[in-house]
């Protein structure tokens, strides 16, 4: 094979970072504060209309910290979207806590609205109420909210928004990740923007902001000596990472408008097989970054399948990937309570992202169009 690989998603440098970053070295900011840590803050704050923000090392980190400052303990349960990453229920686990599972929905493929108010409502029932809800929006696009949030507020369920692959998104043109208590961004190497590693926890009350900072940096008491008394994390976000951040937020809304294109471009490639459906935005309400392009095989008599096409994508060396395969199938977590309707594990086996980078060049569209229309209308390539 010496077709050069073409990913999912890479990361896609804009030219702006290098500056940052060499700013850093001039002013010798080589630690996890500076100017670069405060600038990405204000950056994020004002491109998503919310008042505070903490940068931290991963979106996996400011979940954890998220939940700390919702005063999630052990044994406490966190309703939380089955089909998502695992890092979102890790976060979870790092409280001892117990998550427990809800479903997706056919628009949007995030949680489900029904069976969230029927998992609530089951819990009280057994005894418990949960304690926090962590509403997940994948690939790009937004959860519906308004039904959400109701049933969230009609039961007092603090929400935390896991907006990791959803950052620029939008409902009803409000930003994810600010209609909950909290939001968390993830700037790891395959989502929309990237800083090598890094994540932002963010909400519109101070306080929780000011906690997470004071936690994330080993929870240091009001003292000249070092004295602690809670326990506290080395979660802050390097100032060098955070330059690339602050390179990155520049072209955010180009390279969103990119990955949009891309999916628009695929739409119009595969619109005349009819036994595959997409991932599109249910109405105007909801913008979708595409971060990833989503498809789906309706059973047909071609015989063409989800895995199918995934290896022959691989024989190309075009990289995809089936949906996320949903938590409460997970070896690990496979004995937490689920309220489920089939629908997540009908996606994890007939669902598949593609190719979906900002950076994608002529070429890989050239590859990727003469081995998808090769492979899935033998007849009329
Ligand atoms: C990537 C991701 C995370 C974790 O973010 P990291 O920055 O990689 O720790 C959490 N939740 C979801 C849904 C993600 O896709």
């Amino acid at each position: 094979m010496n077709k050069p690989r073409i990913y999912l998603s890479s990361p896609h440098m804009s030219g702006h970072e290098q500056k940052f970053i060499q700013q850093a070295f001039d002013e010798n900011w080589i630690a996890p504060l500076g100017p670069n840590v405060d600038g990405l803050e204000d950056d994020i704050e004002a491109y998503n209309s919310i008042d505070h923000c903490a940068v931290l090392c991963s979106g996996t980190a400011a979940i954890h910290i998220g939940l700390i400052l919702l005063g999630v303990k052990q044994e406490d349960e966190v309703l939380c979207s089955t089909f998502t990453f695992s890092a979102t229920v890790n976060a979870i686990r790092y409280c001892n806590a117990v998550p427990v599972f809800v479903d997706s929905e056919k628009d949007t493929w995030n949680m489900c609205p029904e069976m969230l108010r029927a998992a609530i409502e089951d819990r009280i029932k057994k005894g418990k109420k949960p304690k926090v809800c962590i509403i997940v929006h994948l690939y790009g696009m937004p959860s519906k909210m308004d039904e959400l949030m109701a049933i969230c507020e009609e039961y007092e369920i603090p929400v935390l928004e896991d907006s990791a692959e959803a950052l620029g998104a939008e409902y009803k043109g409000q930003k994810m990740g600010t209609f909950g208590e909290l939001g968390i961004y993830s700037f790891n190497g395959n989502k929309i923007i990237s800083t090598s590693g890094g994540g932002a926890l963010v909400s519109k009350n101070q306080e929780h902001i000011e906690r997470a900072k004071f936690l994330s940096t080993q929870a240091r008491d009001k003292a000249p000596h070092y004295q602690h008394s809670v326990i506290g994390y080395n979660y802050r976000m390097s100032n060098i990472v955070a330059g690339i951040g602050r390179g990155q937020m520049i072209v955010l809304d180009k390279w969103i408008e990119k990955r949009r294109n891309i999916n628009k471009w695929y739409r119009e490639l595969l619109s005349s097989i009819d036994y595959i459906t997409f991932l599109e935005e249910p109405s105007e309400d909801f913008f979708s970054t595409f971060w990833l392009t989503c498809i789906y095989f309706n059973k047909n008599d071609q015989g063409v399948d989800r895995e199918m096409v995934r290896l022959k994508l691989l024989e190309q060396n075009i990289e995809s990937r089936p949906l996320w395969k949903p938590m409460h199938m997970q070896p690990v977590f496979k004995d937490f309570p689920a309220y489920v309707n089939g629908f997540s594990e009908d996606l994890f086996v007939n669902g598949l992202c593609l190719p979906s980078g900002s950076n994608m060049t002529e070429e890989h569209f050239d590859r990727i169009q003469s081995s998808l229309l090769g492979l899935l209308s033998p007849v009329t390539a």
